[in-house]
């Protein structure tokens, strides 16, 4: 069962979140960002040079998390230009990106329009309505959801009209059982959790493996 978005080690079927070259561990798959609320504590030239340097490994299968967080502190517009960096890279070497949003949908969605990216998103944590799912989706967008969805009844409902196919699950920081998450969303759906883990492994595949076109 896939893990798209962890900050702990632990399996193989996980995309860890790493924060410096130091954390990569051969064996498992890793993304890599600026994270927003790290933006001013960061040197940018070396930190994005350390990016490039790891977009030719193949375990790193994404750029991120990155993107834009409105209740953090850190100026908007230095926020918007990270993220566009981060946007240069992931098109540069086809890479998705893994999206850290925080009441900024809309500046996502209006970043999305321009067609400026080249590779799909992924809106981990996802934690809005099917409104904003759809606009989303329309654009190739994935829609990852964590332990919120154990909670939210409002959640719930978005989640079971977000088609399955756009769909992936997480763990984040928390400490969530994955398995348990597989479970719990499966029954949401009303199909079983197996059936829910071929589906996600499916859209793993459609994203982050290369096609025989581009290889
Ligand atoms: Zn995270």
């Amino acid at each position: 069962m896939y893990n798209i978005h962890t900050h702990i080690a632990g399996s193989n079927k996980s995309i860890l979140n790493i924060e410096t070259i130091n954390d990569v561990v051969p064996e498992f798959y890793f993304s890599i960002g600026l994270h927003p609320w790290y933006i001013e504590a960061t040197n940018q030239t070396h930190f994005f040079n350390q990016i490039r340097k790891l977009c030719c490994y193949k375990n790193m299968l994404a750029v991120g998390e990155c993107g834009i967080d409105r209740v953090c502190k850190v100026d908007i517009n230095l926020q918007k230009k990270v993220f566009l960096k981060h946007i240069e890279i992931a098109n540069k070497y086809n890479k998705p990106i893994i999206i850290h949003c925080v009441k900024a949908y809309s500046d996502f969605i209006e970043i999305i329009k321009t067609g400026i990216n080249k590779t799909p998103w992924v809106f981990h944590g996802f934690n809005s309505n099917f409104d904003i799912a759809q606009k989303l989706i329309e654009k190739k967008c994935y829609l990852s959801f964590g332990s919120q969805l154990l909670k939210s009844s409002k959640l719930q409902d978005t989640f079971k009209k977000v088609p399955t196919e756009k769909i992936f699950l997480e763990t984040d920081t928390y400490n969530v059982d994955i398995v348990e998450l597989y479970c719990f969303a499966a029954k949401i759906k009303e199909i079983s959790a197996i059936k829910l883990a071929k589906q996600i492994d499916n859209n793993f595949n459609e994203l982050f493996l290369p096609k025989p076109s581009e290889l």
